[in-house]
């Protein structure tokens, strides 16, 4: 069995899977918001026992493939300026430490891109030789298939998140204006939220978040926001859909991509209608209109970005080092 990590922004999902791709094994545990990459080895540790123990499986397991956030070396398994994780910014070796923890190989790849992939082979990109990954949630993030196979430019192609699409517009979290991801990423609308209640604006948003017992404005607090009818909620989930829309559409004007797969973590929440949203925001953009790319939703789901992860993982032992 390999063992596969989803580390994102908000939590950390380990799944241990079969030759056959299928999950005999899962745990969860949220992302540690304080301290360092050291506190986030000890929660990725903790539901990789975790996991490989609900699947009987510690001592069957032959690799660890690990999604990350930030600027992945997958040659070296290091990862660099993961904005999302805590005070994460110099190269740290992530892929070393869970080897020596293990004691089995690991290897390390960008988490949208490894999701991607995956939608490709297993899920929603099955029928189409190309198609553009558009995932969704804490940032935005993209990758890009061409005849089936993942387009990597000089290794950072993909990142719809940061297409401009308003000269001088909104900061976004990378630093520059105007991206994507300025607009529609959860850490950035998030930042929105609080300027807007401190001008006055009313809105259940963060009481919601307590409610919850959450840290963050997550994609059920969103959810949460919306089922009340929100304002602030609305208009700030509108305003993300028309800047993916717009993103989107002129990724399809470049790239002619057949599909648009939606996916990450707002992404599955909004689910169907969501994805008809975004098809709609994407309408007035698109050159060629009189057809359309599909639109399709990420159909691995929730556990996708860890399945995708266990993919990476060497499936035939080799020694540890
Ligand atoms: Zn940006």
């Amino acid at each position: 069995v390999r063992a596969g990590i989803d580390l994102g922004g908000t939590k950390i999902q380990a799944v241990v899977v079969d030759d056959g791709d299928s999950v005999v094994g899962q745990a969860r545990r949220s992302t540690p918001t304080h301290g360092g990459p050291e506190d986030v080895v000890e929660a990725i540790a903790a539901a990789l026992e975790e996991a490989a123990k609900t699947a009987g499986a510690r001592d069957a397991l032959t690799g660890i493939g690990v999604g990350s956030p930030g600027h992945v070396d997958s040659a070296t398994g290091t990862v660099a300026s993961a904005r999302n994780l805590p005070n994460w910014i110099e190269p740290f070796p992530l892929g070393e430490r869970l080897a020596s923890r293990f004691g089995v190989p690991v290897r390390v790849g960008n988490d949208v891109g490894t999701a991607v992939e995956a939608e490709a082979a297993l899920g929603a990109g099955r029928p189409f030789r190309s198609f553009l990954g558009l995932w969704w949630g804490t940032g935005v993030g993209g990758g890009i298939m061409v005849d089936r196979h993942r387009w990597l430019g000089r290794g950072a192609a993909g990142e719809i998140g940061h297409m401009v699409i308003k000269l001088g517009g909104a900061k976004c979290t990378c630093g520059r204006r105007g991206c994507v991801e300025a607009y529609a990423g959860r850490a950035a609308m998030e930042r929105r939220v609080e300027r807007a209640q401190k001008g006055g604006t009313k809105t259940r948003l963060f009481e919601l978040m307590k409610e919850h017992k959450h840290d963050h404005l997550t994609s059920s607090v969103w959810q949460h926001a919306l089922d009340e009818h929100d304002g602030l909620a609305e208009r700030l989930i509108e305003r993300a859909i028309q800047a993916l829309g717009a993103g989107a559409a002129s990724a399809v004007n470049l790239i002619d991509v057949e599909a648009v797969v939606i996916g990450g973590g707002l992404g599955m929440r909004l689910g169907e209608p969501g994805v008809a949203r975004i098809r709609e925001a994407m309408l007035p953009h698109l050159f060629v209109d009189e057809r359309p790319p599909e639109l399709r939703l990420s159909e691995l789901g929730d556990l996708g970005g860890a399945i995708a992860a266990a993919r990476l993982a060497p499936s035939s032992p080799t020694p540890a080092r």
